[in-house]
């Protein structure tokens, strides 16, 4: 027997970020809201994304550091890594997340309801199967929230041993000696980057021309460069035709080659968890591919019935599942949030050196018939790169030429070097503000910092640079 049907300001299906950001954001404003998660609070980010692959990326940082101890005169020894160690500490701090989160929604007095959601008709939602029990909720308002899954391939079945996505990597009982990772995106080149800094062999087999689609051509090529250094093969423009388990591991077959690996990393997207959301006798639609279908404001084709996050066509980032949560919040309480420029926002990549980009590369907009100018700066020549002995990279500011030929509104930062997605933020309030070159390059960049290289970068592009 179902009870009788509790009503809740907002219902969220989902408790990701975009669930979440929802939610939390929703009980900030004093709305009464319930949260219907069916596994792990959190969603991909906190316990099969962001965090844990951060997390492993920083074990093989420190790998690093410890390795090259001995140029600053500190002798800690040869490092050997015991990684059962590594991901004991990678799930201690995605447990101690994850709990905070709980405190956090219960603090603010969400209900938090485990189970299976799905949408009917009249804002009618059922939660079954978990912990929760079978429940019947309505709501003013619904969000879905119901994130992504890893996209597989034909003919890689998922094992978890020789076989795996990001899902099981994370957890991988041991490094392996040999990989190939298939598909040259963010997620693919983070785990490449772990994985070769750790010892892997690591092959990259992309179908496109080049890896880390989105990036400035000459900042992924400071990226390929690097990888190749480190024993990294990368091959693009390849067609992958499949592979034959040989015991221990396989034989990947690429373009009619071949190549012996123990495990094979299938990183080739994320497609829409929306299988099995009800949504009987509504008027929300999906795609061809399984999105929700929006409008700009993250509205569905059904009254009162918005969604957020992975599950829709936008960019599959946490921040933006977060920012549009705060968007649907906002347009339920009638307050007309400006919609999101996507085309704008920020982009990270934790790999060895990390890259960060918001706005147009060279090529997008010359593609958009754009003329512009463009500056290169390198971390070659600054002195907390030095210092920090990771002097490898560039950050590359794109402006459109102004009538006299010189650099007008900034269009595009992007950067390849050390910590550069935590030097992103200037760039990126400078292209969300639509700031000139004029704008920016009196600012103050604090000496020595590496952020002297986009102040750099910048300056130059006046016509006449300071240090570079
Ligand atoms: P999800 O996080 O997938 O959450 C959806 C939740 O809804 C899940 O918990 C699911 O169990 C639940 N759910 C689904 N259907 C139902 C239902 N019917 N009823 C109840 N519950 C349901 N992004 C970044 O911004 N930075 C990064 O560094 C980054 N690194 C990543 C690394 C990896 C390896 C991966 C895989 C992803 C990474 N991402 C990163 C992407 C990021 O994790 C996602 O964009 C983000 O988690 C999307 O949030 P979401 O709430 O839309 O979906």
């Amino acid at each position: 027997m179902v009870p009788t049907a509790d009503h809740y300001d907002v219902v969220v299906i989902g408790g990701g970020p975009g669930g979440y950001a929802t939610a939390l954001y929703g009980a900030s404003a004093g709305l009464n809201i319930a949260m219907i998660e069916k596994h792990k609070l959190g969603g991909t980010c906190l316990n099969v994304g962001c965090i844990p692959a951060k997390e492993l990326l920083e074990t093989a940082a420190t790998y690093l550091h410890v390795s090259e101890a001995k140029e600053y005169g500190v002798n800690a020894g040869e490092p050997t890594l015991d990684w059962s160690v590594s991901l004991a500490r990678k799930d201690t701090i995605v447990s101690g997340l994850v709990g905070g989160l709980g405190t956090m929604l219960k603090g603010r007095k969400v209900t938090v309801l485990d189970g299976h959601g799905r949408l009917h008709a009249g804002r009618k939602v059922t939660v079954s199967v978990g912990s929760s029990g079978d429940l019947e909720l309505t709501a003013d308002s619904v969000v879905l929230a119901p994130g992504s899954l890893p996209r597989t391939l034909p003919g890689f079945e998922v094992d978890g041993k020789i076989v795996m996505t990001s899902d099981e990597v994370l957890s991988m009982p041991e490094i392996p000696k040999r990989a190939v990772i298939i598909g040259g995106g963010v997620v693919g080149c983070e785990f490449a980057s772990m994985m070769s800094d750790l010892g892997t062999q690591v092959t990259i087999l992309e179908a496109l021309p080049k890896i880390l689609p989105g990036l400035d051509k000459d900042l992924t090529q400071v990226i390929e460069r690097s990888f190749k250094k480190r024993g990294m093969e990368i091959r693009t423009g390849v067609n992958v035709e499949g592979h034959t388990p040989t015991g221990a591991g396989t034989t990947v077959q690429v373009s009619g080659e071949a190549i012996d690996v123990d495990v094979v990393v299938v990183s080739v997207g994320r497609k829409a968890n929306t299988d099995d959301l009800g949504l009987d006798g509504t008027a929300v639609k999906l795609s061809d591919r399984g999105f929700i279908e929006v409008d700009e404001g993250c509205r569905t084709g059904e009254d009162g019935v918005w969604a957020v996050g992975d599950a829709i066509a936008t960019p599959a980032l946490a921040h933006i599942a977060f920012i549009e949560g705060v968007i649907a919040i906002q347009d339920i309480l009638g307050e007309d949030p400006a919609p999101i420029d996507y085309g704008k926002v920020p982009w990270c990549v934790y790999t060895r050196p990390e890259a960060a980009f918001t706005g147009l590369s060279e090529e997008a907009a010359k593609e958009a018939g754009l003329e512009v100018v463009t500056q290169k700066s390198r971390y070659n020549h600054n002195g907390r790169a030095l210092i920090v002995n990771q002097a490898e990279g560039m950050v590359k500011v794109i402006a459109e030429k102004t009538a006299e030929g010189g650099a007008g509104r900034i269009l595009g930062v992007h950067m390849v070097g050390p910590w550069v997605t935590e030097q992103l933020g200037q760039g990126y309030l400078a292209v969300n503000w639509e700031a000139t070159v004029a704008d920016m390059a009196p600012l103050i960049q604090p000496h020595p910092t590496m952020t002297e290289v986009l102040g750099e970068a910048i300056i130059s592009l006046t016509g006449r640079p300071l240090h570079g």
